[in-house]
């Protein structure tokens, strides 16, 4: 019998799979609302769905019936880096009996299919049940033989496809729930992890070089929300060495509830240490007024931790030794999510959350302006202690913190898609 087209023959649902929030007991309800909020905020009104939740799953269907091609590509390019997300399938959704579900399964399979039985002579073909409904009446397995049978006779009149259950040039998904059956062709995968803004927040100290936003999108990626902290140095810094910042600001907080950006200009204390301090401490002495900058701003922003794009061995301020000095300027917790990553590992992740592009523009930092020419590759406590006793900055140091607790700037996000980084390409080459 001719197969005959019926209404359903376009994506109506996206089902998103989870792993590690799966495991959360009490809390997992939590969980789910930040994940649900993320995916709203990131498809940023641009998609209309509509979030159900359902036991380790959740659908999203579409407020208008079915996904259009545009649709459909947004979501697979924003879903693909929501955090807590773990894969997703767009499909057709029915209703849980055995009708629906073959007359989707058909709707689904026909146009590719058809393009497969042109290409191949005998092409293989499996279908893969998951029946999470214990009550439906068929088990697993008669559900694949009953849909196998239904897309040999229907859309395969040459009898060309054979079943192979390994490894199939077509793979037709079924998924049965109380609530829907669910038919997909593909799965993407996603970034997996804890949705951004389900755990504490934090404060970033973030720069404008390669390392500390892809730190921050590692701890996103663990459940944190994420304020950043810039320190420039102007006028010995362009306003480019914090328009730069903000631009990954912008860009990290497409993938998390945005924070908030802090700016604090350094010039004055770092000039202080330069005429008063032996050169070679300056970048640790630096540093430790960084922390101590930060961990006032994050007290009264209620922040829990600072976070760095510090990883051990990387530069002078980076030997273990150095590290313990500066991490003594603090009492609050310091996270190092970079700790045991090469440099070719981070620039892998900055490329995929769209920061490399922006942090490889060369602008001075703040730290390069008065950077020693030797800096001291391992420092003693009492000796860096010693250095910041000739230094009588007190209540520089309070007016600095006050003007960066003032220069909070409203969380902006930004989502690069291929047209601007284009346009980025074509201008810097
Ligand atoms: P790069 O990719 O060049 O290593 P970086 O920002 O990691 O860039 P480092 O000198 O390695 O530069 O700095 C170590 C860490 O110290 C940074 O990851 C960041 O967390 C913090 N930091 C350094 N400079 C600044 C700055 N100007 N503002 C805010 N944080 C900074
Ligand atoms: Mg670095």
């Amino acid at each position: 019998m001719p197969h005959t087209p019926s209404p359903i023959n376009k994506p109506n649902t996206i089902l998103c799979r989870y792993c590690e929030i799966a495991l959360k007991g009490a809390n997992r309800s939590m969980f789910e609302r930040a994940l649900v909020e993320n995916i709203l905020r990131s498809l940023g009104g641009r998609v209309q769905v509509e979030p159900v939740r359902v036991r380790g799953r959740l659908w999203l269907h579409s407020k208008q019936g079915t996904f259009s091609n545009k649709e459909l590509r947004i979501l697979k390019q924003r879903l693909a880096k929501v955090y807590g997300l773990a894969s997703f399938s767009p499909g057709i959704s029915v209703a849980p009996e055995m009708e629906e579900i073959e007359r989707a399964a058909l709707e689904l399979a026909a146009a590719p299919l058809m393009s497969l039985l042109k290409e191949h002579d005998s092409p293989s073909f499996r279908i893969r049940t998951r029946r999470a409904d214990k009550q439906f009446p068929l088990k697993s397995k008669d559900v694949e033989i009953r849909l196998a049978s239904a897309i040999s006779e229907q859309l395969d009149p040459r009898q060309q496809l054979r079943v192979n259950l390994e490894n199939a040039d077509f793979t037709l998904g079924c998924e049965i729930r109380r609530d829907k059956a669910f038919l997909f062709l593909d799965s993407f995968s996603a970034p997996g992890g804890l949705p951004a803004g389900s755990n504490a927040s934090c404060l970033a100290l973030l720069s404008g070089g390669i390392d500390s936003p892809v730190a921050c999108a590692m701890l996103m990626k663990r459940g944190c929300r994420v304020d950043f902290i810039t320190f420039h140095s102007h006028p010995y810094t362009p306003p480019r060495s914090v328009g730069k910042v903000r631009d990954v600001a912008k860009t990290l907080n497409s993938l998390q509830p945005p924070g908030k950006l802090f700016i604090c200009n350094l010039a004055e204390i770092q000039k202080l240490i330069r005429d008063t301090c032996s050169p070679r401490y300056r970048t640790i002495l630096y540093r430790r007024f960084m922390f101590r900058i930060a961990e006032a701003i994050a007290k009264r922003n209620g922040n829990q931790a600072l976070a760095t794009g510090e990883a051990v061995g990387q530069v002078a301020s980076q030997t273990i030794a150095n590290l313990a000095v500066i991490n003594a300027a603090t009492d609050v917790l310091v996270l190092r999510p970079l700790t045991g990553l090469d440099k070719e590992e981070i620039i892998k992740i900055a490329k995929t959350i769209d920061t490399f592009d922006i942090s490889i523009e060369q602008v001075p930092d703040s730290c390069t302006v008065f950077a020693p020419k030797s800096p001291a590759t391992t420092s003693k406590l009492k000796k860096i202690e010693a250095e910041e006793a000739k230094l009588d900055l007190e209540s520089l140091l309070t007016k600095t913190i006050e003007n960066t607790w003032n220069s909070a700037e409203k969380p902006r996000t930004a989502f690069r898609d291929d047209t601007r980084r284009k346009h980025y390409e074509n201008n810097h080459r």
